[in-house]
């Protein structure tokens, strides 16, 4: 069985204290049997990274930008994150979909700046209540998937519906889009489930044959909730 993923997004959450009291509730539990990772704000990536347990936990970015350099005020590249030892990006979060207007033709350049700098992508696809509503799940996780040339990723099934809401898929919901994923990517491609992944929950989610982890929100915030749910896909 391939080892699970389980990579915090801790949005735009975070001060010194919050990360150095979470790294350190953190630290000395590992190592774990899933491999994990966090997704935290730019300005505290080095405290991620140069934390004691930075060997046991990889770190990642949120977002970063299409282009290589330039006159791109406010942006951050793919090389800059890359140079620190950055080894996963976020890309396509119903965050920056929805609140940003990022467009799959964006998430498709920046996915590419990505790879380009030699670290991961994790391409994040999902539907709104409407869209799963209307019956056009599918069609608009594979709309979302195709208009990336994705190799050599992550993907992370995120219902825009299950994010923040405390409503999450069942594990039954989450399986069949991920089996619907998994016939458009590579065999090896982790598939994360993403969406109010809580320690009551993550068990039953990642025990799903098509679900290699997840991403998590809310609950990457809490030291206990996070190891709980760690430990739940190393089970
Ligand atoms: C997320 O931020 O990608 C996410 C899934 O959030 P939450 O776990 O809080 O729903």
């Amino acid at each position: 069985m391939r080892r699970k993923l389980i990579v915090g997004n801790w949005k735009m959450n975070g001060s010194h204290a919050a990360n150095a009291e979470l790294l350190a509730g953190l630290q000395a539990q590992g190592p774990w049997v899933a491999e994990v990772a966090v997704c935290a704000p730019f300005p505290y990536l080095a405290e991620v990274a140069l934390s004691p347990q930075g060997s046991l936990i990889a770190w990642g970015a949120q977002d970063c930008s299409a282009h290589e350099a330039g006159a791109y005020t406010g942006e951050v590249s793919a090389a800059m994150l890359a140079e620190f030892g950055c080894r996963y990006v976020l890309i396509g979060h119903s965050e920056r979909r929805q609140l940003y207007g990022e467009t799959d033709a964006q998430a498709a350049a920046k996915f590419a700046a990505v790879k380009a700098a030699g670290m991961t992508p994790i391409l994040c696809v999902g539907e709104t209540l409407q869209e799963r509503d209307a019956g056009k799940t599918e069609q608009v996780v594979a709309r979302q998937l195709s208009a990336v040339d994705f190799k050599d990723g992550v993907l992370a099934y995120e219902p825009v519906w299950a994010i923040g809401t405390g409503r999450n898929a069942t594990p039954e919901q989450a399986q069949a889009v991920h089996a619907f994923l998994r016939r458009k990517v590579s065999s090896d491609t982790p598939i994360l489930y993403g969406g109010s992944v809580k320690p009551q929950n993550a068990a039953a989610i990642f025990a799903m044959p098509d679900v290699d982890g997840g991403l998590v929100g809310g609950a990457s915030l809490v030291a206990k909730d996070f190891l709980d749910i760690v430990k739940a896909a190393g089970t």
